[in-house]
């Protein structure tokens, strides 16, 4: 029995819907996308959402409208996917890496406050595998020196924080749609902030610039004329990404009970394997659990993690590693950034493994996980 590391939970329900727009004959920003950003909005419990085409473009959006650029610096997580980071170079402002919390794995906000300088303009936290970052610490410092709080939120569709929803929470929240994550449209990213304002700029940035985009000028009341006031980007979510987001969201919650199941399932198991550290959790939020990471400890276990991944991989068993911290990256070394400016994202790196976690997992499926994990780890022992 081959177990893919993920797999996308697409049903008939998406195929009507994406062919019900297809037949719509209106295929890029129109309708369909409207009306998912009016429900995403309202799902998270904020005022205005930004369809777009990735979370990576979100990010870069969010920047430009705060107006972030050269001679600024955004301090973010190391332990994140490089999109979050090439954003920042992209506005010409400078990365700074403050390092994770070894047990949330999520930035240590007890380390941001030594990174701020006058140059300092945003915080971008990730809410890593779905945990949500410590906002409280996070928006303290945001207050007390004036910055923005920009949140990658791309593994946190379904995450609350004591509570409130994630995209309710920082000046501006960026989701992805990526093929593996929580809700899924292939490509595709929403960007939520309560300022009409910000939403506007991130609107218009998106299509080029445009003071009206097609989706106006081609309705009964629009007209054929625009002005550009900006070079902006090519950013827009199309209506057949929205078709799919429209039954996801329709679907999530059924969906993240799923995937806390087989989380359950997974703790249940292994939480008598002293030789790994389990995800953590923090009753007070609810995690998404986009992602369930495994971390290897390596006093106890006479494996190395590429080995552990091969010997699951020989039993069928797909995983993953999140993340490769960004500092390690070539590109980012050239820049000057070391992996030793961020030990503790680079001793998780080194001994975590992702395992399968999605809503089609079956209970069989998630049993042969834990059986292939824990018979790899007694074979191993020290
Ligand atoms: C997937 C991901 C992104 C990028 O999302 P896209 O929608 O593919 O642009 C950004 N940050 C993190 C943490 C991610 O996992």
């Amino acid at each position: 029995m081959k177990i893919p590391f993920t797999l996308p939970y697409i049903g008939p329900e998406e195929i009507a819907r994406v062919t019900e727009t297809l037949q719509s004959g209106w295929l890029t920003k129109g309708p369909a996308t409207v009306q998912f950003e009016q429900e995403f909005a309202a799902y998270v419990n904020s005022s205005h959402a930004v369809g777009l085409n990735s979370c990576t473009a979100g990010l870069h959006l969010a920047q430009i409208a705060l107006g972030i650029g050269p001679g600024d610096e955004v301090i973010t997580t190391p332990y994140t996917f490089v999109a979050t980071a090439n954003t920042i170079l992209h506005t010409g402002a400078k990365p700074v890496f403050v390092d994770i919390d070894p047990i949330s794995m999520n930035l240590d906000p007890a380390l941001v406050e030594a990174a701020i300088t006058p140059r300092t303009k945003a915080i971008i936290p990730v809410h890593f595998a779905g945990l949500p970052c410590d906002m409280d610490a996070i928006i303290a410092l945001a207050n007390k020196y004036r910055l923005y709080v920009i949140e990658d939120a791309a593994h946190a569709v379904h995450t609350n924080y004591k509570g409130r929803p994630v995209g309710s929470i920082g000046d501006i929240t960026c989701f992805s749609f990526y093929a593996t994550k929580n809700l899924a449209t292939g490509e595709g990213g929403m960007a939520t902030t309560d300022d009409e304002s910000l939403a506007e700029r991130m609107r218009v940035a998106s299509l080029h610039g445009m003071s009206k985009n097609a989706w106006n000028r081609y309705s009964d009341k629009g007209s054929w004329h625009y002005d550009v006031e900006y070079a902006g980007f090519k950013y827009n979510m199309t209506d057949v990404q929205a078709a799919l987001g429209l039954v996801q969201l329709q679907k999530l919650p059924a969906m993240q009970r799923r995937r806390e199941q087989v989380v359950a399932r997974y703790n249940a198991a292994l939480a008598s394997c002293d030789s790994l550290h389990l995800p953590y959790d923090d009753p007070r939020h609810r995690h998404a659990w986009h992602l369930y990471v495994i971390r290897l400890k390596p006093a106890m276990l006479a494996i190395s993690r590429e080995l552990f991944i091969a010997e699951l991989g020989k039993a069928g068993i797909g995983t993953s590693v999140h993340f490769i911290p960004v500092p390690h990256h070539p590109y980012y070394r050239r820049l000057g950034y070391r992996p030793s400016d961020c030990p503790q994202a680079s001793h998780a790196y080194a001994h975590a493994v992702s395992l399968p976690l999605y809503p089609g997992l079956s209970d069989a499926q998630a049993d042969a996980v834990i059986d292939a994990v824990m018979a790899i780890l007694a074979k191993n022992r020290k």
